[in-house]
């Protein structure tokens, strides 16, 4: 896409790595980490994402650390080149995810990329706090599938949008397109939070697994669960949902972004 009307969005970095979370751990990805965020969670690990950066930083070769500094706002045209020059060779990565920051702060954008992604032959994930559902509606048909989160107050620091995860589930699961809801839990969330929050995504969204995420050491942010705490919230979970997994962030395992 170019030319007048085409839409740039603020972008913070483009780059080939494994996917750290959820049910495609493990799976060569191109991330597109979209600039700004509305959300302020305790344990967020990307603050850098909040203001828009001057530039960019956009990874040149796959298996290589040199980057670009374009500047922002991109145009989209040059972000789907950048993730096309990354993708090598083709086929390299599985799929294209769209991250941030909240992508859905820019959903023309991200309803311009994602079938543009789609024709590298990408299959083209978005990652969301799940809070914005207007915005998610405009760019479903753009994305393939999506990773919402279920923001527990105990974890996060803020109550939890119950009312937004709802629409933003319920359309996910009308058009089967949810992969995984991703809840991060800490050694401070009850078990009858995670309860509640296991039977909110069974009733809402139950073609898809809920995946309880230990969150990781963060000054500022409550404590990591214990090993023995993590499998007291899965059983609350569990009685409450068909699909529950306790899933880490695996890219801090193996230390790539
Ligand atoms: S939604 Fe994500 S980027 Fe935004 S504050 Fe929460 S963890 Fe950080």
């Amino acid at each position: 896409m170019s030319g007048p009307g085409a839409p740039s969005v603020p972008v913070l970095e483009v780059f080939s790595s494994f996917q750290g979370e959820g049910p495609r751990v493990g799976e060569r990805q191109v991330f597109v980490r979209l600039a700004r965020c509305d959300l302020r969670c305790a344990f967020c690990d990307t603050p850098e994402s909040y203001p828009t950066p001057d530039t960019a930083r956009v990874q040149v070769a796959p298996d290589d650390e040199g980057d670009e500094h374009p500047a922002n706002p991109m145009p989209v045209a040059d972000l789907v080149a950048a993730v096309a020059r990354l993708d090598r060779p083709r086929g390299l990565h599985r799929a294209a995810s769209i991250t941030g920051g909240e992508p859905l702060l820019h959903p023309k954008a991200v309803a311009a990329l994602g079938p543009a992604l789609r024709a590298l032959g990408l299959r083209v994930h978005l990652e969301t706090g799940g809070h914005r559902p207007g915005a998610l509606a405009q760019v479903l048909d753009a994305i393939d599938e999506a990773t919402p989160d279920l923001k527990l107050e105990s974890a996060c620091g803020v109550p939890t949008p119950w009312e937004a995860h709802r629409e933003s589930y319920r359309m996910l699961e009308a058009a089967r397109k949810a992969l995984a809801v991703k809840a991060v839990v800490a050694a401070t969330t009850p078990v009858a939070e995670v309860a509640r929050a296991a039977a909110f995504a069974a009733a809402h969204v139950p073609s898809a697994p809920l995946v309880l995420q230990p969150l990781t050491g963060k000054e500022g942010a409550p404590p990591p669960p214990s090993a023995a705490w993590l499998l007291h919230l899965h059983t609350a979970a569990r009685a409450e949902h068909p699909d529950v997994r306790v899933i880490p962030q695996a890219h801090k395992l193996m230390g790539v972004r």
